[in-house]
């Protein structure tokens, strides 16, 4: 018999969001997240200027990537068109989408513009060459925020061999000593072990066990207050519910 995997967890290591994909990644409402794009944002735009970037398009292009990076699901900021041209080549890029963008993926209409506007200024600089380093910096902004969030997920797992160790611990003696209480008796094999035994069982054990346990007392809304309660890392961690207040 296969048994059911239980708790698969792959919630965001910053802010505890379901399901984290890419898009979630790059978009994560996350304090520390929102810091990081604002200065990725700020070199964007320097490195537009430095470029020679058609000054039209600059903060359009700014604008749109923010405003996706805010709510990729939302709507695209409403411009004052400077020309139908750029309207039309922004609208080709809003229907690839701004995610395309960061991936790479530049409207053509939006590299001919780039390529005209360098003959306006008789630059000897091409749209093409342009478009090929901005695929560099979208992926460099993609790189960071990924950097970020995998940093923050080895700190949750390093809790495994810092200070989570001795919390679960003694949370874990806490529970023991509270016993099966008014837990269900499905729960009473867990509590046959010994708490000597229990204790020098594997982390992945510990961590079972005391999911099992706590999850069961807050189903029955008699749980004990810890740092399980209100620490929202050491609840993913453990593979418990977010808090919710
Ligand atoms: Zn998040």
């Amino acid at each position: 018999m296969r048994r059911r995997k239980q708790y698969v967890h792959d919630n965001c290591p910053r802010c505890n969001a379901p399901l984290e994909h890419l898009v979630h990644i790059l978009t994560c409402p996350h304090p520390e997240v929102r810091t990081i794009i604002s200065d990725l944002l700020i070199k964007l735009e320097a490195w537009f200027a430095q470029e020679d970037t058609y000054p039209s398009l600059t903060p359009i292009l700014i604008a749109s990537i923010r405003s996706w990076l805010l709510d990729p699901y939302g709507d695209e900021p409403a411009f004052l068109w400077p020309s139908p041209l750029l309207c039309e080549a922004i609208i080709t890029q809003q229907q690839v989408g701004w995610y395309a963008f960061l991936m790479g993926f530049i409207a053509n209409p939006i590299v001919s513009l780039q390529n005209s506007y360098y003959k306006s200024i008789d630059s000897k600089k091409k749209g093409t060459t342009w478009a090929t380093r901005l695929i560099i910096k979208s992926w460099n902004l993609v790189y960071h925020l990924w950097t970020h969030r995998n940093s923050v997920l080895h700190e949750t797992q390093a809790l495994d061999a810092l200070s989570g160790v001795t919390t679960l611990r003694n949370s874990i003696i806490a529970e023991y000593a509270l016993g099966q209480d008014s837990l269900h008796r499905v729960y009473s094999r867990y509590f046959s072990v010994r708490l000597e035994t229990l204790l020098q069982k594997h982390m992945d054990q510990l961590k079972q066990w005391f999911l099992v346990i706590r999850s069961g007392r807050e189903a029955i809304h008699v749980s004990m207050t810890d740092p399980f309660t209100t620490n929202a890392t050491l609840r993913n961690w453990i593979g418990l519910p977010p808090i919710h207040t």
